[in-house]
């Protein structure tokens, strides 16, 4: 219709021209964040935030594209900055070219891929990407032709860990009774886990009926390791009280240490006794990419279940997540209620991946998987976590030879625990005080009993000269801390 013509010339170069502009301040924004300028984080209040970016005004006149650049400018402005060399507290991948490219392609182009017909690139990418990480766990993949073939490993690409656990979880429910997607979960099922597991596993047993109190706690060492003569005491415990062991759970790494499970011992264990192994590696798995790590992870193909993400280790944003299984067939009858989908009488083109999946409509998580898998050079992927691992060991040896400074273990992952001085109390101050300046953004956690700072050594831009400068800033905090002067801002970066 040639009246449409100027119309879509016009809508033609609105998209190409905002999404220009967009790059531009994104550029900037990564590029400034990384070179370490201003603050990481700079926490003001809702209403403040409110303020400048101009909601009330907004949600009255709306905002179009030539608007959007002045609200995008105040929407960054207000967002932390991942890629800072000070952006040092949650496990949240500091995002990549590839990242930000697939999750443009999905807002452009949506394609749900929950079924083969509304995305056959989505979901053969998910299935080849299924296929990479089954084989870096030591699994066999699945031909393309035939994913659910008996004797291979399976596969799903899930929105986020704690999906993953639960869709694991869900799995072994299946395999110990069967007949309770139909029934309800009986009463006899038991799951075994260390106290230090990610809170999603609770949540999981607690979303899958067993209750709460179906979790017993495994025996750990002083660091909250596991310790493989205790599941087996564990599991006899069990058995002499007429009960079943549904899973164990194991870490690689921990949440809150980095430090990870002996999982090849106790895999050894479960293997021998038949019992699921679920390996929550949401953080840890992305070590199995990088041969110098990879030891930390041996025996993991012993396991039932993995969980991997993506969006900690592998550069991407969230939600970005993997749950793999060694047998297809146990992933299959997770969902039992539709296991009679999997013949796919109905399918047109390629087969449909809705039946292994919680979630209805899904993004197309392949691309991005993908993409963080094989961009650059070969092996960028695991260099990159081998690198950060390193680097935290470093940064710990830098600490504990600073004086004043201490931490509990030599970090396996990017995960550094140290403490300045001896008071719980200081180290929670220390980590405030810092985030309310602004230059650091530091977590926090216990270990035994014990409080510490915790750093998780994720942006590339982080180096040696930034540690020593947060030590000699954490120093004259906890200074001014202890001897009760007034916590004024400094500024100072
Ligand atoms: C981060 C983490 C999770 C949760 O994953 P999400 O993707 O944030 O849902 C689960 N388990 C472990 C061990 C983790 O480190």
């Amino acid at each position: 219709m040639i009246a449409d013509e100027p119309a879509k010339a016009t809508s033609d170069a609105v998209f190409k021209d905002t999404l220009w502009s967009t790059t531009a301040l994104l550029q900037d924004f990564v590029s400034s964040a990384t070179r370490g300028d201003g603050a990481v984080v700079d926490l003001a209040a809702p209403p403040v935030v409110a303020q400048e970016l101009q909601l009330s005004r907004r949600v009255r006149d709306g905002l179009d594209a030539g608007d959007f650049t002045d609200f995008l400018r105040a929407y960054l402005d207000r967002s932390i900055r991942l890629h800072h060399p000070g952006s040092l507290a949650h496990q949240v991948a500091v995002p990549h070219l590839p990242a930000a490219l697939a999750d443009l392609v999905h807002g452009a182009i949506n394609n749900p891929m929950a079924i083969y017909e509304m995305g056959p690139a989505a979901t053969t990418l998910e299935l080849a990407v299924v296929n990479i990480l089954l084989e870096a766990v030591g699994w066999r993949p699945q031909p393309l032709d035939a994913p659910g073939l008996a004797s291979c490993g399976g596969g799903v690409l899930t929105h986020g860990g704690s999906l993953a656990n639960l869709t694991a979880l869900l799995a072994a429910r299946a395999a110990a009774a069967p007949e309770a997607w139909d029934e309800g979960t009986p009463h006899d099922l038991v799951i075994l886990a260390p106290a230090g597991g990610h809170y999603s596993v609770a949540r999981a047993v607690s979303i899958l009926g067993l209750g709460r109190r179906a979790i017993r706690h495994l025996p750990v060492d002083d660091l909250e390791v596991l310790r493989p003569d205790g599941v087996a005491a564990a599991l006899d415990a069990i058995a002499a009280e007429g009960l079943r062991c549904m899973a164990v759970v194991a870490n690689a790494c921990s949440t809150s240490t980095g430090l990870y499970d002996p999982i090849g011992e106790i895999g050894g264990i479960c293997r021998a006794r038949g019992v699921w192994l679920h390996v929550d590696a949401a953080h840890g798995a992305s070590a199995l990419l990088a041969p110098s790590e990879r030891h930390l992870l041996d025996g993991i193909e012993q396991a039932d279940s993995v969980t991997w993400d993506a969006h900690k280790m592998l550069r991407t944003s969230g939600l970005c997540t993997a749950v793999l299984f060694r047998d297809v067939r146990t992933l299959d009858s997770a969902f039992a209620q539709e296991a009679a989908y999997l013949l796919y009488p109905h399918e047109q083109g390629g087969p449909d991946l809705l039946p292994r999946a919680l979630e209805c409509t899904k993004t197309g998580l392949g691309l991005k998987w993908f993409l963080a898998l094989v961009w650059g050079e070969p092996g960028a992927a695991g260099r990159y976590v081998a690198q950060r691992y390193q680097a935290a060991r470093r940064f710990h040896d830098l600490i504990v030879a600073t004086p004043g400074f201490t931490s509990p273990f030599r970090p396996q992952a990017n995960i550094v625990c140290f403490r300045y001085g001896d008071n719980d109390d200081l180290q929670v101050a220390i980590r405030d005080a810092l985030l309310a300046e602004g230059s650091y953004h530091l977590s926090s956690t216990t270990v035994t009993g014990t409080r510490y700072l915790r750093m998780v050594v994720t942006p590339p831009a982080t180096e040696e000269a930034h540690v020593r400068a947060l030590l000699s800033r954490i120093r004259s905090v906890a200074d001014r801390l202890v001897s009760g002067a007034p916590s004024a801002q400094t500024g100072t970066s």
